[in-house]
């Protein structure tokens, strides 16, 4: 089959990706990998059936019940967390398909009691507490307490795990505040440990900043997302891990035309041609996750040549220069992310235009981009 735009998913960068975090953290401690919003666009079910086959994964992470269900669907048996907590209206699918659940108010905590009692199964949880994002969590003064409802008040949830989430890991000027976070949460969740007479199996606090980078929160598990996708999370953060690239984006021209200096191309007529020149035009918009934003900034790689994109990005299609000698036919692969010859677009790149970061840019490839698995 010829794919029009597809991105091409390159699992052999992500095992390696997830080796290279493996060997970094050592066997002792558990990796659980995020895959919520389709593992990052590059797609949740392979992602996570290439790492349980290679046993390179303890464990998935979602953000929602449905992204958690869908895993369970596709035969998926790791243990699954989702970060947050569920509403209580989805606790039942979530705690029938034994997906564990973020909890770190005490209403959710009884609905979800409520529910596993009714189930008649035990409901995996695992505390959040807020060291310092500021997003959900317990603080670290009622923690112990609310660890201890759970333990001693709510005999169908089982209190497996403890966790933070570390907003600044990433960043050299973060450096201090990470430290006092992860001291913060040794802290309490000691104190919780006291309190409740036992450890929980797993304390964790790493995304891929600070498992790049704060050895000291690694604790029992580590959580990184975007690493695996081989992106670094900031400018800042230290490489003491090599990463490649999990996703190409690719496609084809479909059209191809001479026109004269002088001629306009697109909506509102934002380029004209400067002198007598090839378009090529890209069956690839903003709809495909090819950004608005590229209009007249973005550029494509033909044949291993740059071409910039000219006049605005369509829903579904764009434009580009491909100079006085177009050098290319119809039916030419086009890379609009990934490697052509001695040149590369990388997500990276696409951020800098974008003002975003590689997190979103890879999330933002949309769903009707069909995804090739190499
Ligand atoms: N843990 C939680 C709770 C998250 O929300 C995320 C992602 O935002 C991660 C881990 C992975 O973070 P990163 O992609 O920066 O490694």
């Amino acid at each position: 089959m010829l794919y029009q735009t597809h991105a091409r998913v390159h699992l052999g960068n992500i095992r390696r990706n997830l080796e290279g975090i493996r060997a970094q953290v050592g066997p002792d401690r558990k990796v659980l990998i995020a895959v919520k919003a389709n593992a990052y666009g590059h797609g949740a079910v392979e992602v996570s059936r290439m790492a349980e086959r290679l046993g390179l994964a303890d464990g998935l992470g979602v953000a929602t019940v449905p992204e958690g269900l869908e895993l369970r669907e596709a035969g998926l048996k790791l243990p699954i967390l989702k970060f947050s907590p569920a509403f209580p209206e989805e606790m039942a699918a979530a705690v029938s398909a034994g997906i564990a659940l973020a909890v770190c108010e005490r209403p959710n905590i009884e609905a979800l009691q409520a529910v596993a009692a009714g189930l008649g199964r035990k409901a995996l949880v695992h505390l959040k507490i807020d060291t310092g994002m500021g997003r959900i969590g317990v603080t670290p003064g009622e923690a112990p307490a609310l660890a201890l409802f759970i333990e001693r008040q709510c005999p169908d949830l089982l209190l497996e795990g403890v966790m933070t989430h570390l907003p600044v890991s990433d960043e050299e000027g973060g450096i201090a505040y990470t430290r006092d976070e992860i001291a913060l949460f040794r802290g309490t969740v000691a104190t919780l440990a006291a309190a409740i007479g036992r450890m929980p199996e797993l304390v964790h606090a790493s995304n891929s900043g600070a498992v790049l980078g704060h050895e000291d929160a690694w604790l029992s598990m580590v959580r990184p997302g975007i690493m695996i996708y081989g992106h670094y999370p900031d400018a800042t953060t230290p490489r003491t891990i090599p990463l490649h690239p999990g996703m190409s984006l690719l496609t084809r021209l479909a059209f191809v035309k001479k026109v004269a200096a002088g001629t306009s191309i697109g909506y509102g007529r934002t380029w004209v041609a400067p002198q007598d020149t090839w378009i090529g035009t890209l069956p690839a918009g903003y709809a495909d996750g090819f950004n608005r934003l590229f209009s007249n900034r973005g550029r494509a790689l033909v044949r291993g040549r740059s071409c910039p994109v000219v006049g605005r990005v369509c829903m579904d299609q764009c434009m580009i220069d491909l100079g006085p000698d177009a050098g290319a036919a119809p039916g030419d692969e086009v890379v609009l992310m990934g490697r052509s010859g001695a040149e590369e677009i990388t997500a990276q790149e696409w951020a800098d235009v974008l003002g975003t970061i590689t997190y979103e840019v890879t999330c933002q490839i949309n769903a009707r981009v069909e995804r090739v698995f190499d």
